[in-house]
């Protein structure tokens, strides 16, 4: 069934700017986060990380089936509203619960299979990356949290092109289609499982970091989780989410913004480099080809926050 909100999303950041993924330079004129040294995403490097044996396997706890997921378009990305349904336990030795607040996506462009992610691992992007944000449970919303030092917590999963569909990302895929148009949500089949579609055993070997929301206000909160192995998705599923339109009836695509430096900043890993498959220890090893190939033909028109769009 498709339904149109009544109730908009937030259209202005929370410093009072529009934003657009087409003029990410701008971001910091009104929002000075967005200049800050601890700013996310950035390029993962096993040569500059650092093996933390505190960082345990990241567990998704189901708290309340949902009953009903709706799926929406923001106008900047797909979002998947999961309030008071799952919390994130494990985030870091002995914290407190992290509140799962909704999943959403970022992806690139028709024409180019290699980018869409926001992360980069060894230099390379993969075509679809997803977050899962959550926030500490000594917040009673988001909204506090997310000012707050380590008040929220992103686990970020990679995808990437297989020749077989994931069955478990279908559910997800099939919604797509409902709402091609900006503010239009749909609901999401019952079969629809988070916890499968991520895989417990992925949630074993992640890199971590201190960083913020990749849109405005940027705000510097975000415990970041990235995961090492990336989930599979086809073509087909894939290019699902390239004809999603925004206000003005563009496609929504490129919705990444480009990584930024990790300064000071120490980038931990949750594995031995042993534990590595073999396909990411011959990642790792591609040292040449480091090259950035984000593009910066940014055609979406994203007035919402992207981490943030919180609809009530
Ligand atoms: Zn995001």
């Amino acid at each position: 069934m498709l339904t149109t909100l009544l109730f908009m999303p937030i259209i202005i950041d929370a410093s009072g700017g529009i934003w657009s993924y087409e003029n990410i330079k701008q971001w910091r004129r009104g929002n000075r986060y967005c200049a800050g040294n601890l700013q996310s995403p950035i390029d993962l490097r096993f040569n500059i990380s650092t093996f933390d044996s505190r960082l345990k396997q990241i567990y998704l706890e189901e708290r309340h089936p949902p009953e009903k997921v709706e799926l929406i378009n923001s106008g900047h990305t797909v979002q998947l509203n999961l309030k008071n349904h799952f919390v994130l336990k494990n985030i870091a030795p002995g914290s407190e619960d992290f509140k799962v607040e909704q999943i959403h996506f970022h992806w690139g462009h028709a024409n180019n299979d290699n980018n869409g992610s926001e992360h980069l691992l060894e230099g390379q992007a993969y075509p679809l990356e997803m977050h899962m944000v959550t926030y500490s449970s000594w917040y009673s919303n988001i909204r506090d949290a997310m000012t707050n030092t380590r008040g929220l917590a992103v686990v970020g999963v990679f995808f990437e092109l297989s020749e077989e569909p994931n069955p478990f990302l279908q559910p997800i895929v099939d919604a797509l289609a409902h709402i091609r148009s900006e503010h239009q949500q749909t609901p999401v089949r019952k079969e629809f499982n988070l916890k499968a579609l991520i895989g417990e055993d992925r949630m074993a070997r992640y890199y971590r970091y201190d960083g913020s929301l990749t849109t405005p206000p940027c705000y510097e909160s975000v415990i970041w989780s990235v995961l090492l192995d990336p989930v599979q998705l086809s073509f087909q599923q894939l290019h699902a989410f390239r004809y999603l339109h925004d206000a003005k009836a563009h496609l929504i695509t490129n919705t990444y913004r480009p990584v930024q430096k990790i300064g000071t900043r120490k980038l931990f890993r949750s594995f031995h480099s042993q534990n590595i498959h073999e396909d990411k220890i011959i990642r790792i090893s591609m040292k040449e080809n480091h090259g950035q190939s984000l593009t910066y033909n940014m055609k979406s028109i994203a007035i919402f926050i992207c981490l943030l769009t919180i609809t009530q």
